[in-house]
């Protein structure tokens, strides 16, 4: 199901880019950050062609020379071998209001930060933005700076003591890029190295070289921007990327005791999945989210299918955990907007059903195991099934690979209201009747955890990789060995204890 019409949805993702060597070189930076951003679209509301002029807009905000309507080829041109930093948010104002600089994942730093010193210290804040706190609080000048000259990993270090959690940041100053992860790592960041365009060609030339690093909130957009996955930002890690390379500062630690509290979503369905978190792909951990589900919630049916297209890992998964054949039952009508902007719920949902072709030979007559990723509101399944058993399906048995969600996020995620939620009404008691299915089963909160989890490994060690030095100090290999996922919405349990 879309994130759009589930009601929960990521609020944003970061990129950044940097070309190596002596500048300028010939990396066309403005290009590979357009790419790299076109990249992360599933993150915010962006498809469509209003969603292209935002990203004008983005690269216009941070390069005044980028003037107009458009980034011209002659533009772009001119800005070659320049840093570049951007941010993909849904709001521009509340996103990035501060220009060039810095850019941020972490709609829920203000919760932290509210009541924090810089407030404390009477600077006032003019929007509800994370990213005017966020440079606000790099702007104070920290107890530990004592001449003229700003100590920036200082500042980043006061500005992840005001707000442990939920943020990860790209700061740019002068020609260096800082990406930071806050200390409990909720939000995703990564690094990938730019392939020479000679050896982009050449699959099995392990060039060593590196025409210039990227910093993405998800690894997914590197294969179409001449990128190769190269590394995690790690919870807590203060990572300074420079023409020179790549090099850890510093890594702060979380309170004692607490785990990393990685969003589980992102597994079940925020991120794109060819991207790559803690060393697995996120494909991966939804098919083995699936196989769970069977074995969890088994029934007697003909057929698995999907609802198209984040659900088909799951769906995959589950059909080869049960023996069933996997079998298209949905086509997706790509020419009918999304549904996101009807503006109310019946529309909504004859939205859902004009979404959908039904491939009724496929299923006619048959069981149908339908597989989704999530039921949040729960208007959005009930067509489907009443469009299946229209079009022939003898049985619809919904089966969901996450827990039902009961509690908000308070980490950035834009969850429906907790009324809103399915799980806490009333006709959750009966919730195959009330959507019109023959049964409806979710994954445990348990069997999630196992599935993201059983597969990652926390490695210990010293890197030493080509052009890449991460020095690890002591501080940074405490922090790996807690291994942890956010389920707070699941569970209630959330990560650092909330101050209201
Ligand atoms: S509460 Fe849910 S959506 Fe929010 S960060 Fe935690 S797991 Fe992710």
């Amino acid at each position: 199901m879309d994130m759009e019409e589930s009601g929960m949805r990521e609020e944003c993702g970061v990129f950044g880019c940097i070309a190596s060597g002596e500048w300028p070189t010939q990396l066309d930076v403005p290009h590979v950050i357009t790419a790299g951003l076109g990249g992360l679209q599933h993150r915010p509301i962006t498809k469509g062609p209003k969603e292209a002029a935002k990203l004008i807009k983005l690269v216009t905000l941070l390069q005044p020379r980028c003037s107009g309507q458009e980034v011209s080829q002659a533009a772009m041109w001119r800005l070659r071998g320049l840093v570049y930093i951007c941010v993909l948010a849904d709001v521009m104002q509340s996103s990035c209001p501060c220009g060039r600089g810095a850019a941020d994942n972490c709609s829920a730093a203000c919760e932290y930060l509210d009541g924090c010193e810089l407030l404390r210290h009477g600077i006032g804040l003019y929007t509800s933005s994370d990213s005017e706190m966020i440079t606000q609080l790099l702007a104070y000048t920290p107890p530990q700076e004592r001449d003229n000259t700003p100590d920036w990993v200082a500042r980043i270090k006061n500005l992840m003591k005001e707000a442990p959690t939920a943020y990860s940041l790209l700061i740019m100053h002068r020609d260096v890029i800082y990406a930071v992860r806050d200390p409990y790592g909720n939000r995703p960041l990564c690094i990938g190295r730019l392939i020479p365009a000679s050896d982009m060609n050449d699959k099995e030339k392990k060039s060593s070289e590196s025409a210039g690093w990227v910093v993405s909130s998800e690894s997914g957009n590197f294969l179409s921007i001449g990128a190769r996955y190269s590394h995690e930002v790690k919870p807590g890690e203060i990572v300074e990327i420079s023409r020179h390379g790549v090099r850890t500062l510093d890594t702060i630690p979380r309170s004692e005791g607490d785990p990393v509290a990685f969003c589980i979503f992102e597994y079940v369905y925020f991120a794109r999945p060819d991207s790559i978190f803690e060393g697995q792909m996120v494909y991966t951990v939804r098919y083995r989210c699936g196989q769970q589900l069977a074995i969890e919630a088994p029934v007697e049916a003909d057929l698995v299918s999907t609802v198209p297209e984040s659900a088909t890992p799951a769906a995959l998964g589950y059909a080869a955990k049960s023996g069933l054949p996997y079998v298209e039952v949905l086509c997706k009508n790509r020419y009918v907007g999304r549904t996101f902007i009807q503006p109310n719920m019946r529309l909504r949902q004859l939205g859902v059903a004009k979404k959908f072709g039904v491939l009724t030979d496929n299923f006619k007559g048959k069981r149908v195991v339908l597989v989704d990723d999530s039921i949040v509101r729960g208007n959005t399944i009930s067509p489907i099934i009443r469009l299946l058993k229209e079009s022939g399906a003898k049985e619809v048995h919904i089966r969901v690979a996450s827990p039902p969600i009961k509690y908000p996020c308070f980490m950035g995620i834009n969850i429906p209201t907790k009324e809103e939620l399915i799980a806490n009404k009333p006709e959750f008691d009966r919730l195959a009747e009330y959507l019109g299915a023959n049964s409806v089963m979710y994954l445990s909160v348990e069997g999630l955890v196992s599935s993201v989890q059983q597969d990652i490994k926390f490695k210990k060690q010293k890197v030493q990789r080509h052009d890449i030095t991460i020095q690890e100090n002591g501080n940074g290999l405490e922090c790996f060995e807690k291994t942890g996922h956010c389920t707070a919405c699941l569970t209630g349990q959330y990560p650092v204890e909330l101050e209201w």
